[in-house]
């Protein structure tokens, strides 16, 4: 294991698994409805590519890409997009793909957003979701499919990073102390 690794949390083959799974029940969900799956950038990369390949009806994907972390380990409370959608969503069945839910401030942000364009749907799918970390005023924000869920730890892997680094692994891990503190 990498000496930076405190512990592994998913394998690959975990990780796998339940893409599979979750690809059967969002293959039901959508078809027939050509759903657009929007990746968020960076860390949804990894989940995106291998989720699209596990449902079995017509789909398109878009790229969104917004920051609320900075280079922190901590939220900024503040959300920015930097990449905005490449089409309009009026009438499409929405689906976001992301990487993790810590505060929901990320999903609540672009829920809001999506508001004012009149999709047919938006509904999120979430590889990892923190509940125990969910702020106070965003209690009420849930993906509607979720890969695992995790305790309270700093992970990177499978997209997600700490500073622009690990997101090659090909699992999750939790992330050692001494490496942000
Ligand atoms: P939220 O807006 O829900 O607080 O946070 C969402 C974003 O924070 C995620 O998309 C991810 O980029 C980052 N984040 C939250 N928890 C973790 C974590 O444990 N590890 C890493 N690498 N990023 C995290």
């Amino acid at each position: 294991m990498e000496s930076f690794i405190e512990e592994v949390l998913l394998s690959k083959e975990a990780l796998q698994q339940r893409i599979q799974e979750l690809g059967r029940e969002l293959t039901q969900e959508y078809a027939g409805k050509r759903p657009l799956l929007v990746c968020v950038l960076k860390g949804g990369m990894p989940f995106m590519a291998a989720l699209m390949q596990e449902i079995a009806t017509e789909l398109s994907i878009d790229f969104m890409a917004v920051s609320s972390y900075g280079n922190q380990t901590q939220s900024s409370g503040e959300v920015e997009i930097l990449k905005d959608l490449s089409q309009p969503v009026t009438g499409r069945h929405v689906l976001f793909v992301e990487d993790i839910v810590d505060t929901g401030l990320t999903l609540k942000y672009l829920y809001n957003l999506m508001d004012s364009r009149d999709a047919a749907s938006v509904k999120t799918v979430c590889l990892l979701d923190k509940p125990a970390r969910r702020s106070p005023q965003h209690q009420g924000v849930q993906p509607d499919w979720v890969g695992f869920e995790i305790p309270d730890e700093f992970v990177v892997g499978f997209g997600l990073d700490y500073q622009e680094r690990y997101r090659n692994l090909p699992y999750i891990g939790v992330l050692k102390h001494e490496i942000y503190e």
